[in-house]
């Protein structure tokens, strides 16, 4: 049986992820009408994307150069390398501006269930970067989860005797929010984390 060109269209929208058949079907429809403004220019704009988007071999950043625009600025401190699971992280890190340094990105985190192994987290280069860039400090900007943790952990064992300082985010309070509405995990942890003021 051969599928329609519409029909193939919405099955390929629902394989995004979070997205299932009928929101596939709205997203279809929504570009349809919108064929000249929205559409095409989207077909246009992924063709494009797919043909000169690359991963940077040093770091796993993606860009449309290697290395990526971060490793070969002059104005990033080199000495830094801030690890984090995925390229949505970098762009978080990025927006808030307050990371000067570099980025490792290890592509996911370990994971039984998810089949995600040692080998597979971007660690090769890890090591040589360290040394090449006499980095002083590696921080851990993991998931605060079970997985993310355990990452973390990995991580910093296979950094042992590098003869740098290791640090992880801190846990706990966010920015802007009252005590009494943290969930307990959350209270936990930022009392774990206190620091001392004086
Ligand atoms: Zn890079």
């Amino acid at each position: 049986m051969s599928q329609d060109e519409l029909q193939k269209f919405i099955n390929l929208i629902s394989r995004l992820p979070g997205i299932g058949q009928r929101s596939a079907q709205r997203i279809a429809l929504y570009l349809i009408k919108n064929k000249q403004e929205l559409m095409l220019p989207l077909g246009e704009s992924i063709k494009e994307t797919a043909s000169v988007v690359k991963k940077c071999t040093n770091c796993g950043i993606l860009d449309v150069i290697v290395p990526c625009k971060i490793c070969s600025s002059e104005n990033r401190s080199k000495t830094t390398i801030c690890i984090v699971e995925d390229m949505a992280d970098v762009w978080a890190f990025e927006r808030s501006g307050y990371h000067k340094g570099l980025y490792h990105v290890i592509g996911g985190l370990l994971s039984a269930s998810k089949n995600f192994t040692e080998q597979d987290l971007n660690l090769n280069k890890l090591k040589e970067r360290i040394i090449n860039n006499q980095v002083q400090e590696v921080i851990l900007a993991l998931s605060a989860t079970i997985e993310g943790q355990t990452t973390a952990l990995v991580i910093k064992d296979k950094l042992e005797n590098q003869n740098i300082k290791i640090t992880q985010l801190a846990y706990g309070v966010p920015v802007g929010s009252e005590i009494h509405y943290l969930d307990d995990n959350t209270l936990g942890a930022a009392l774990e984390s206190r620091k001392n003021l004086s």
